[in-house]
């Protein structure tokens, strides 16, 4: 296990921001500097840009931690909580799903998954959409997609992420 990083994703989108703490209790800098970047291009690809701090005050937690708990059910990969806003990626549960079925993505899927559960921790409904990012259950295209940096958030998704990014920033300095 490598030293706790801790980095905070800065939403900005009309020049207004959200922001999120992204702890990752398990991966090396090399590997997180490749998913943080990996993360930035997807919401830039919604017209969102992130950039990445030192962890402060944040609206929301990400924490990728090495193994599920015993009660999370074996497809589970993630967890998001709403109220409060806390999101668990288990990273014993993304490695073994990628080794078995998709071992070429495994450099880059795990940045997708985090990249999924911010949709829900922004979105604040619990949802799944039947296209991009936000399906439930990726398949093998999607995988291959990811390959080619082709997976992206159905427009609905990033539509509603936008709105909500707005909405959260007007609720949080109480204007
Ligand atoms: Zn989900």
């Amino acid at each position: 296990m490598v030293g706790r990083l801790v980095f905070v994703l800065t939403f900005a989108i009309n020049a207004q921001e959200a922001r999120v703490c992204l702890v990752d209790e398990v991966h090396s800098e090399k590997a997180q500097n490749r998913d943080k970047a990996t993360v930035a291009s997807i919401f830039r690809g919604i017209g969102v840009e992130v950039r990445w701090e030192e962890c402060a005050i944040s609206e929301f937690e990400i924490r990728v931690k090495a193994s599920a708990p015993a009660v999370a059910r074996e497809d589970v990969l993630a967890t998001t909580r709403l109220a409060p806003r806390e999101v668990s990626v288990y990273a014993d549960r993304v490695r073994a799903l990628l080794v078995k079925s998709h071992p070429a993505v495994q450099n880059i899927a795990f940045a997708y998954v985090i990249a999924h559960e911010l949709g829900h921790a922004i979105q604040g409904v619990a949802r799944h959409s039947d296209e991009g990012i936000m399906k439930p259950r990726w398949n093998a295209d999607d995988f291959s997609a990811m390959l080619f940096h082709q997976l992206r958030f159905a427009e609905p998704d990033a539509a509603m992420i936008r709105q909500r990014l707005a909405v959260q920033y007007v609720a949080s300095t109480g204007r």
